[in-house]
């Protein structure tokens, strides 16, 4: 069957549209004139063009923000905003199977995941982000000033902010962003990776179609530079929110510090997956190899350090390499593909470059290791064993589907094994594998990270709030903490003397 074949009637057709930005709900040319190709990482083919953004445009964008949230967005009611959030949700529902196509054609991520996981958790966050937008309040706080006082205080959205997002998770990263920033009744400029534009587009168009008022949702595709680096210190923008890399994190800080935008920063990670002897190991082995191998490990929260107690190491590996090798690494609309390519030939040659100095530096390769096939960009997934902390694989993140592994011993107690798992400067998720609830607690508390999963790593929900501590970000998503971090607190106090 030829790929055209393959992909729905509505996902062909929006492929082969010329994708435009869009600022003020209509596409527009961006004033660059230039378009970026987009690649199919399953073969390396060209499967659409985007717009190469300008800072022009951005301003463009920024200006039909600051409008619509000065104007129209501003006259909507919160229950109006629900309503709006829910008829998204339940359009994107009804787009799934279309969502779900264009996601796996351009991230790689098997079809399967995009259809029964990604689309169900986008409208939920919708769904569940709707809910807060009538539950926005502020408090009475009861002052102790001389004489009588009232006072209260009012949470109210933050203005005009810029989203940048990368290009392992579109669809869901979209959600995390997008859905609190209209609860809280902001308006938006959002920057796609460039790698995947396509579903930030189409979902643009179904906020639209939601009757989402024109100016509230922009969307401004193109490079990081100049786009993303004219969000990040653009004087009318009141917030940036950034998932990437730690690197383009502190830049875009940097960037921010012109006009002290608010900023939230989801980067990096090297979780650790700790096992002791009483779990359950097909458990363990089970949830330490979704862990790294789920999107060929590029997840932010990937369990990419385990830490297995050196009585049940070996047994454990076996069993985590037994999954590695049964599962079928293929293209994402493939029904049966476990495991779809890395993005592209640049994350290809990191996570090789990582396996190369990884072998040189003393591991062995217990599993996988190789490049799978010379079309598209397939990595085997792979178990290193004999690493140890200052090797580049243990230290560093390589968002590939590459597993180390390491040992402790009975006579290391909580505070040992937390210091290993907390030898990073990452913190962004762990988990602790176990059937005693003492350890579970104890090692929870000892873990300097955004989340801890007990018997399950980073377990994913709208109402759990997400962010890294230490060099992992700043600030959480989804939660009620979203909203706080897309609105402001106003103090006012009456004299009534
Ligand atoms: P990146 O951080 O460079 O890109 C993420 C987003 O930031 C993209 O939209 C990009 O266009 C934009 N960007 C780039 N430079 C910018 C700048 N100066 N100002 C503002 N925005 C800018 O990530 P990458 O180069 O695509 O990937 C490199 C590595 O980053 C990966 O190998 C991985 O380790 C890490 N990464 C982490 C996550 C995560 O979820 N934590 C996601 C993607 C990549």
């Amino acid at each position: 069957m030829s790929f055209h074949e393959r992909i729905n009637a509505p996902a062909r057709a929006f492929l082969e549209k010329q994708h435009q930005l869009i600022i003020n709900g209509k596409a527009v040319e961006s004033r660059s004139g230039k378009r970026l190709d987009i690649i199919d990482p399953g073969n390396g083919n060209v499967i659409a063009t985007s717009a190469a953004g300008t800072a022009e445009d951005v301003d463009l964008a920024v200006a039909a923000a600051r409008r619509a949230f000065e104007g129209d967005w501003a006259k909507v009611k919160p229950n109006q905003r629900a309503r709006l959030m829910i008829r998204y949700a339940e359009l994107i529902e009804a787009h799934g199977d279309e969502l779900a196509q264009l996601e796996s054609i351009n991230s790689g991520k098997p079809l399967t995941f995009c259809r029964n996981a990604d689309i169900p958790n986008v409208s939920e966050m919708f769904r569940y982000m709707a809910g807060w937008a009538t539950k926005i309040e502020g408090t009475s706080p009861n002052v102790s000033l001389p004489g009588e006082w009232a006072a209260y205080t009012l949470r109210e959205p933050v203005g005009v902010v810029g989203q940048i997002l990368p290009w392992n998770f579109p669809l869901n990263l979209f959600s995390w962003k997008v859905a609190p920033a209209l609860a809280s009744g902001c308006t938006i400029v959002l920057k796609p990776a460039e790698l995947t534009p396509l579903t930030a587009l189409r979902m643009a168009e179904l906020a639209l179609e939601a009757g989402i008022p024109a100016g509230v949702l922009n969307i401004v595709t193109g490079c990081g530079n100049p786009v993303g680096a004219a969000i990040s210190e653009h004087a009318g923008i009141d917030k940036v929110s950034f998932t990437g890399s730690t690197e383009t994190g502190k830049k875009i800080l940097h960037a921010a510090t012109g006009n002290l935008k608010r900023v939230t920063l989801e980067l990096g990670g090297k979780s650790p997956v700790i096992v002791f002897p009483d779990a359950d190991l097909d458990a363990a082995a089970a949830g330490a190899a979704r862990a790294i191998f789920f999107h060929a490990g590029q997840v932010c929260a990937a369990g990419s350090r385990l830490f297995a107690h050196e009585a049940i190491h070996d047994d454990l590996v076996d069993r985590i390499a037994a999954i590695a090798s049964k599962m079928k690494v293929g293209y994402g609309l493939d029904d049966d593909s476990d495991l779809g390519p890395v993005i592209s030939q640049t994350q290809l040659d990191r996570v090789t470059g990582y396996l190369v100095a990884g072998q040189e530096q003393g591991a062995q390769v217990r599993v996988g290791g190789k490049r799978v096939g010379d079309r598209g960009y397939f990595i085997e997934p792979t178990i290193l064993t004999g690493t140890r902390p200052g090797m580049s694989v243990v230290d560093e993140e390589i968002f590939g589907p590459v597993l180390s592994t390491m040992t402790f011993r009975d006579d290391d107690d909580l505070d040992v094994i937390a210091a290993r798992a907390n030898a990073s400067p990452y913190g962004l998720s762990a988990s602790v594998w176990t059937s005693d609830v003492r350890i579970a607690h104890r090692l929870a508390r000892r873990i300097k990270s955004g989340a801890v999963g007990v018997n399950v790593h980073s377990a994913a929900d709208a109402s759990l709030p997400y962010g890294g501590f230490k060099q992992s970000g700043w600030g959480r998503e989804r939660g009620f903490d979203a909203i706080e971090s897309y609105t402001e607190v106003k103090a006012i106090t009456l004299n009534l003397n």
